[in-house]
């Protein structure tokens, strides 16, 4: 099968279209119609076999996730998802991977009305790069650099169940009482994270700054807090944990994951005080919650406290590449 057949079989499944796709996939480049008074919101996310995904992820779900990824980011800057670019590298002439691999893709796409409008399929070491387009009003972006000392610090739905699911992978454990439900329902979220897009909109003109939870929490609040020029104190007893989190791993295991595991893709955001009704009023509609999780301060760096106050050394802050 040629390089032309395959991006056929993907683009017979990236049928859905939108009225401000003039050209989709065909010709060398999409064009793009920008709705007036709109910003384009553009962001770009490679996933490699073996470091972003478990090599024997089902291509489904690797599909699922090149996408999902992206529109993390775009949620995190309060944009609403438009167009997609998937650019693939591929060993083999792969039909059934390629199809497998499109399905999952489509199918988050379809959820959040995206239109794949065009990319690249190349031959060499399996990689996929996704690039993602969408929208914020003039102004309304949520930025890194808005967070000030004083606000509340919050995250969207639950943290550490990617990590606690690669961990029970690795280990081999989930055969047992709590731990088979546990196996059961963390791989999903490892392999099919829910952009929290609807949360991004929502946080449109309260959030002060935002970041997706990608590489975790501890690393990518302390992007939040560079860019703002502040640090946080964090409570780690009320970090939200998922039921089968807490009950397959022990307590200070579920924190580790929590505080540095990646993969969350959950939003973390700041907002002041007096703004702590409308958060909640946000978040009353949609089907993620958010919970505090402690406070901007001006002296920089993230710090971790326990109920008692006493201050914790996380062994791990997060997933770096090129970390030595
Ligand atoms: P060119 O050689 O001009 O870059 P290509 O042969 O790479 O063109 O691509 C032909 C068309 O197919 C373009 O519109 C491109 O955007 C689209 N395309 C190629 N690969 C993919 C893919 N993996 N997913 C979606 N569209 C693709
Ligand atoms: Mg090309």
């Amino acid at each position: 099968m040629a390089e032309f057949d395959l991006i056929e079989l993907i683009r017979a499944r990236a049928m859905h279209s939108r009225g401000d796709v003039v050209l989709g996939i065909g010709d060398d480049a999409a064009l793009l119609e920008v709705p007036a008074g709109q910003r384009l919101v553009a962001c770009t996310d490679t996933l490699v076999a073996g470091v972003h995904f478990p090599e024997a992820t089902a291509p489904q779900d690797i599909g699922w996730k090149s996408l999902a990824v992206n529109l993390s980011d775009l949620a995190a800057m309060g944009a609403q998802p438009a167009w997609a670019m998937l650019a693939l590298a591929l060993p083999l002439a792969d039909v059934r991977f390629v199809e497998q691999f499109a399905e999952g893709f489509m199918e988050l796409a379809r959820q959040f009305e995206v239109a794949l409008v065009g990319g690249d399929t190349t031959r060499g070491p399996l990689g996929i790069t996704v690039t993602a387009m969408g929208f914020v009003p003039e102004g309304g972006a949520l930025l890194r650099s808005g967070a000030r000392a004083g606000d509340a610090v919050f995250v969207t739905g639950t943290l550490g169940d990617a990590a606690g699911a690669l961990e029970m992978r690795e280990s081999g454990i989930g055969n047992r009482g709590p731990e088979t439900r546990a196996a059961a329902a963390l791989p999903a979220r490892l392999n099919r994270p829910e952009p929290r897009v609807a949360a991004g909109l929502a946080l449109r003109g309260i959030a002060g700054a935002c970041i997706d939870v990608s590489d975790g929490l501890l690393e990518d609040l302390g992007h939040l807090c560079c860019a703002s020029g502040v640090g946080a104190e964090i409570d780690a007893d009320a970090l939200p944990l998922s039921p089968v989190l807490q009950e397959a791993f022990p307590a200070a295991q579920r924190r580790g994951f929590a505080l540095a595991g990646g993969d969350d893709y959950e939003l973390c955001f700041t907002a002041s005080e007096a703004d702590s009704a409308r958060v909640a009023r946000a978040f009353a509609a949609l089907d993620c919650g958010a919970t505090r999780i402690g406070r901007v301060v001006a002296q920089p760096g993230v710090r971790v406290f326990d109920a008692n106050g006493k201050t914790l050394e996380p062994r791990r802050r997060g997933w770096q590449h090129f970390a030595t």
